[in-house]
């Protein structure tokens, strides 16, 4: 079969690799219709990634057909239609059964090498699935419409839901604030848009973005490159502030720019991937009685995101910049990592 496979720093190539086999009772294999490319996936070619090894396919978006189930699998057959999950948990931990799958303590991430459980990734014409009943999701809607439920999507809903079960999440009437509008900040605008609030302001320094994400229920936009944020922030909530305010950029000027700007009371929720110690305004904080939210997307609410999406209540399909075959997946990762031709996110489909 095709794979996209790690070769090394900067060398990722297209290659002929076996196909995967059952391993275990709880497996499926699943044939893959749909994959797409994500930010984490330009972390591992730049060589980011520790422990990476050459040989180790990447990808983790996808959706596609079940063609194999193990022994133990109840919830699917071969031809079912279905969503993969990024990473996969056991449904049986401590940590799963509070209802934080992504600190599961049998959890595994596809196509992230041996650092986080080695399991091959989903660029590929098939993939194997661990503990397909719990990380499996059946789906009727088309490919383009489910594939971001099983990573992007939980993160962004993940950041206006309170990061942690039970967490504070966007209310009624609140004023929202994104900052950054990569693929999750605009999953976190679409979001934010189901929980009714007062106004949701989306703040980045491409044109494009800002663009995407008024087509995906932002009211107000800010080009961070031009316009003095916290100044049109104040402006647009009568000088009080944002209640609720999302960092999905993972720097030290923008959680400080969403300290700044959040209201007295408001949360502070931070999906942005921090690559170092951070420095917070600590005494600003507490003086606003700021919550602070930091952590993973919860893959557990595929389930739930899935029946949004079939529902008609959410499209994320602006999203989709590019259709592009497997076979081109090469040169999908060098548009997509230079930012060519206005890329938000590259599907590839094995057809
Ligand atoms: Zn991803
Ligand atoms: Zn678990």
């Amino acid at each position: 079969m095709r794979a996209v496979v790690y070769e090394g720093p900067e060398d990722i190539r297209l290659e002929e690799v076996p196909e995967p086999v059952l391993t275990d009772p709880e497996d499926a294999i699943v044939r893959v219709t749909t994959t797409s490319i994500c930010g984490s996936d330009l972390h591992i070619v730049h060589g980011l990634l520790p422990k990476m090894e050459p040989g180790r396919i990447v990808g983790h978006e996808f959706t596609g057909v079940v063609s194999q189930v193990g022994s133990a699998v109840t919830r699917f057959k071969r031809g079912d239609r279905v969503l993969g999950p990024a990473a996969v948990w056991c449904g049986r931990c401590h940590a799963c059964k509070k209802g934080l799958v992504s600190a599961c303590e049998r959890g595994a991430t596809f196509g992230h090498g041996p650092l986080l459980g080695d399991l091959q990734g989903a660029q590929a014409d098939y993939v194997r699935v661990p503990f397909s009943d719990f990380t499996l999701q059946p789906v009727t809607a088309p490919d383009e419409q489910i594939i971001f439920a099983g990573d992007i999507l939980p993160t962004g809903y993940s950041a206006v839901v309170g990061l942690t079960p039970g967490g504070r999440g966007v209310r009624t009437g609140d004023n929202v604030v994104v900052f950054g509008l990569g693929p999750v900040g605009l999953c976190a605008v679409a979001s934010a848009r189901l929980f009714g609030p007062a106004k949701i302001i989306a703040v980045d320094n491409q044109t494009q973005r800002l663009t995407t994400a008024r087509d995906l229920g932002a009211d107000v936009t800010v080009d961070a490159a031009i316009e003095d944020v916290r100044e049109v922030i104040r402006e647009f909530t009568d000088g009080w502030g944002a209640d609720y305010v999302v960092e999905a950029v993972g720097k030290e000027e923008t959680l400080r720019n969403a300290v700044s700007v959040a209201a007295a009371g408001g949360v502070v929720s931070v999906v942005g991937a921090f690559q170092q110690p951070t420095i917070l305004n600590a005494p600003r904080m507490m003086a606003k009685n700021l919550t602070l939210a930091m952590g993973m997307g919860d893959l557990g609410r595929m389930r739930e995101l899935v029946g949004v999406i079939e529902a008609g209540n959410l499209d994320l399909t602006p999203l989709v910049t590019h259709r592009m075959s497997l076979d081109d997946a090469i040169r999908a990762y060098e548009i997509f990592d230079k930012r060519l031709e206005s890329a938000i996110k590259i599907l590839l489909t094995t057809s």
